[in-house]
């Protein structure tokens, strides 16, 4: 039943903007499928719940593919004939049946085994055109999972006012949406450095995250207004709220790039250079990085090419990418970060979900335990690196051994492509700083590595040992904690002593005030969000960076994150009266 009076909640908001539309609740995680155990007694209630989702599931193909033939004609409807004839497959549906029995298994779980147990024999087919029915497979077992879920099936051509309702938008599941259409997104978990919010950030679709229980009260198609300042969504407004934030909002899907946006070399009032790079993942981000004039591509985030969930993308496929990314890069030259897989961006779904998964399997370790899907990466990256520069940095490193083991591998790939004959360019390789032992072993990292990359958003999360994504643990995720900035300056420190790069490519880079304190702390390197440029050159061309590190100094001999952050309101604000207004400081929150 839907609740028709005004609901309002609130969260946090991650991406600006006022927004009125519709609500499309969408169930973010279903490639991610659990196990749970079915009671002897259940059993058959969950063998029905199976047909039951096998019936929607076909009565919902057949209305597609009657569709598809009205509109398109009989010519473009076969494929849905073979999604059809799935599922009427007895064969696979008697071994899901049987599965779930014998194993006492819930049906998604059933489901995942028995199909990717099929897929793996389509994988290996020579030949082009029967491989190619994997894909069919998936769609259906993804059709499937979605109607076991209870859901609508989410269309990848979102209605025009679609505001997306989901309690955990996972990385995959942004990057399948057409997100042309997509006005706002509004989600019960998540915090401002959870992929959701960067990217929503980077196509400048407001967000407002961490609601709690909102996706629960939603239903689809009722009026939502998603207000990102007020850290508010409210559902079902009232004609009187309705009309006041009908004249207070654009309405726009987008934020408008600003006019003139500033160009050309940035420093700070005495003359230090700053060098703004762009962060992107997917493809309706490239433009920003010609448009706010960034000096090349200082983090690009590869996991977001497998988009959809199991399927790993060819070397062909990512030769194509990567050449893509340098092209939008230019002279500069483009950072491509390694798969960062695992935590939240699982890849295999049928994979027993682990533990602890932020603590697990996760960046450079899945890549050095499936080494494969490493080799082929770095084979298309060394490929594709022939043109504009191109350079790899290995995400979440614990020490130097897990750089000594991936250069390893990239020796061995160059050395096979120069066997082979194949055309390849030189590749420098960075570590990612984003954990207390890498903070801690720096220097010997330094001296293995050609650059740094300091991952702000994770190094907050490992070192305060609070989970990013958590709404519950909010309050305790302080980017300004003492402990953060010393691991900074410790890693820009040991950067300096060897005398390679460093770029902070953390969601810290491209807040102004933090920003600031990350150029007192030595930074000249930041990578960021396109959008986010023209405020943060906006305001470090106006700061002094000698200030900045006195500033930063006194910060590091704080003792608690409250303190620096009412060390940064009053020095900020008595050092450079105006530029930072009260709303651009950070807040201590009360606990
Ligand atoms: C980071 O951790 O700061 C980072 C840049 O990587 P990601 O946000 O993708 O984990
Ligand atoms: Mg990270």
């Amino acid at each position: 039943m839907s609740e028709s009076f005004e609901i309002r909640c609130k969260g946090v908001g991650v991406s600006e903007g006022i927004v009125v539309g519709r609500v499309l609740r969408m169930h973010g995680n279903t490639g991610y499928v659990y196990r749970a155990n079915i009671q002897p007694a259940d059993l058959e209630q969950e063998l029905e719940r199976f047909r039951a989702a096998v019936r929607l599931s076909r009565s919902q193909l057949q209305a597609i593919k009657d569709r598809a033939e009205r509109e398109l004609g009989k010519d473009h409807a076969y494929i849905f004939d073979a999604h059809l004839l799935l599922l009427e497959d007895e064969k696979l549906i008697n071994d899901v049946e049987n599965s779930i029995r014998t194993e006492q298994a819930n049906a998604e779980w059933a489901l995942k085994v028995v199909s990717d147990r099929l897929l793996s024999v389509y994988s290996e087919i020579k030949d082009d055109y029967l491989r190619e029915r994997g894909s069919d497979i998936e769609d259906v077992v993804q059709r499937l999972l979605v109607s076991l879920s209870g859901e609508q099936p989410v269309h990848r051509n979102l209605p025009e006012d679609a505001v997306i309702v989901s309690q955990e938008l996972l990385p995959s599941a942004v990057a399948e949406l057409d997100l042309d259409f997509a006005r706002a997104v509004a989600t019960d978990s998540g915090g401002w450095t959870s992929h959701m919010a960067i990217i929503a950030r980077g196509l400048g679709i407001p967000a407002v995250v961490g609601l709690r229980d909102f996706y629960r009260r939603a239903r689809t198609g009722d009026t939502i207004i998603v207000d990102s300042g007020r850290n508010e969504v409210i559902l079902n407004p009232t004609p009187a709220t309705f009309a006041r934030y009908q004249s207070e909002t654009t309405n726009r899907t987008r934020t408008r790039m600003p006019e003139a946006v500033h160009r050309g070399p940035l420093r700070t009032l005495d003359g230090v250079e700053i060098r703004l790079r762009a962060n992107v993942e997917l493809p309706a981000e490239f433009a920003g990085v010609s448009t706010y004039d960034a000096q090349g591509i200082g983090l690009y985030r590869s996991e977001f090419l497998l988009a959809r969930r199991g399927v790993m993308v060819s070397e062909e496929e990512q030769y194509l990418a990567y050449s893509k990314i340098a092209e939008v890069a230019g002279k500069y030259g483009a950072i491509v970060r390694l798969f960062d897989l695992g935590a939240e961006k699982q890849f295999d779904p049928a994979r027993e979900p682990e533990r602890n998964p932020a603590l697990g399997l996760r960046a450079i370790r899945y890549g050095l335990h499936n080494e494969e899907i490493m080799r082929t990466q770095m084979r298309a990256i060394l490929r594709a690196a022939t043109g504009d520069r191109l350079d790899i940095v290995l995400p979440m490193v614990g020490d130097v051994s897990d750089v000594r083991r991936a250069r390893r591998i990239l020796n061995q790939e160059v050395s096979s492509l120069a066997d082979a004959q194949v055309p390849q360019g030189q590749v420098r390789v960075g570590a990612m700083i984003e954990t207390p032992s890498a903070v801690i072993t720096a220097d010997s990292i330094a001296s293995t590595v050609d650059f740094f990359e300091l991952g702000t958003n994770d190094l907050v999360q490992y070192t305060l040992a609070v989970d990013r994504g958590n709404e519950d643990v909010a309050d305790w995720f302080r980017t300004l904690h003492p402990a953060v900035l010393y691991g900074i300056n410790r890693s820009l420190e040991a950067a300096r002593k060897r005398g390679i790069g460093a770029i902070v490519c953390g969601e810290m880079a491209s807040t102004p005030s933090y920003a600031t304190l990350l150029v007192g702390l030595g930074a000249t390197d930041l990578s960021m969000t396109p959008s986010s440029m023209p405020r943060i050159r906006r305001v470090l061309s106006l700061i002094d960076s000698t200030i900045a590190r006195q500033i930063a100094a006194e910060c590091l001999a704080c003792e608690t994150a409250d303190d620096v952050e009412a060390l940064v309101r009053e020095r900020f604000r008595a050092s450079w009266p105006g530029v930072f207004p009260l709303s651009s400081l950070p807040v201590t929150r009360k606990r």
